[in-house]
């Protein structure tokens, strides 16, 4: 699905991503954890073409094409996905518009007619029964008004119903009380496919107890020293980030 070799990345001069190196195949979930600052949000903006970050060397390749080289639209019209730890509120344009023009233009890149109005709704009525918004809700301004929980169940609702191949989410599970924790894990694995794949990035082990990864990378100081199984996970909660120097040190 994604491979990501040699990623060197910089913002404003400052060099943060330092040669990541990262395979995800079809069909799997892999976290990426690390300490606060240690680039994970980075990573997921070069993946949604957010052109603060630099790239200065390496490359991403999504599908056999080269990510790097497209745009955040046409990103999303091949199946890219980004989640944000921060999602953005767009007062007057409502939730429900502005899918169906996401809709539309991968339709239209990919050639296709556009989404019937009929058919959109009843896609709408049944992805926002799974993550337990309403109908009210999605047609107010994008995020207006929304609660923090509010923001992420509506981030999984936008998920649902585009279908990524790949989807990029960071920390998508910050600060929510366990309804709303819930509801964002089985948005996930709802859209575990063989086709589909998922970048899941977390400061916490709490969400990889409802999705559970197909592998785990620590991210740290901008380079990827550990990977492992959902174990991982596991023991980074008992002993913390604090013995990742010395693993940083081995790995340099
Ligand atoms: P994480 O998500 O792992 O907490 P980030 O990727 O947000 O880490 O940040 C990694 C480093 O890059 C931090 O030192 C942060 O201050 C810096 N950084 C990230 N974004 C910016 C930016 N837009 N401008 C300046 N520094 C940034
Ligand atoms: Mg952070
Ligand atoms: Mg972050």
């Amino acid at each position: 699905m994604i491979s990501i070799k040699n990623l060197h990345a910089e913002v404003e001069g400052k060099p943060i991503l330092r040669g990541i190196d990262l395979e995800i195949p079809d069909g799997e979930v892999h976290a990426i954890m690390g300490p606060n600052g240690s680039g994970k949000s980075t990573l997921a903006s070069i993946l949604a073409g957010r052109e603060e970050y630099e790239v200065t060397e390496g490359s991403v390749t999504y599908k056999g094409k080269e990510l790097l080289e497209l745009d955040p639209d046409e990103r999303a019209c091949e199946g890219v996905f980004l989640g944000f730890q921060y999602p953005v509120e767009i007062p007057g344009v409502s939730n429900l518009y502005l899918l169906r023009a996401a809709v539309n233009a991968r339709r239209k890149y990919h050639g296709e007619p556009e989404v019937d109005a009929v058919e959109f709704m009843q896609m709408v009525q049944e992805k926002i029964a799974h993550v337990g918004m309403s109908m009210d809700m999605v047609k107010r301004g994008v995020n207006e008004d929304f609660s923090g929980g509010e923001k992420k169940r509506n981030e999984i609702f936008q998920m649902l119903m585009l279908e990524p191949s790949l989807s990029v989410l960071d920390e998508t599970d910050s600060g929510l009380d366990i309804d709303a924790l819930k509801v964002v894990a089985s948005g996930i694995n709802r859209l575990r496919s063989p086709e589909r794949s998922t970048i899941l990035v977390t400061h916490y082990k709490r969400l990889l107890e409802h999705v559970v990864p197909d592998r785990v990378h620590v991210l740290y100081q901008g380079r990827i020293v550990r990977s492992g199984g959902p174990e991982l996970a596991d023991t980074l909660e008992e002993e913390g980030y604090a013995n990742l120097e010395t693993d940083e040190a081995a790995a340099t």
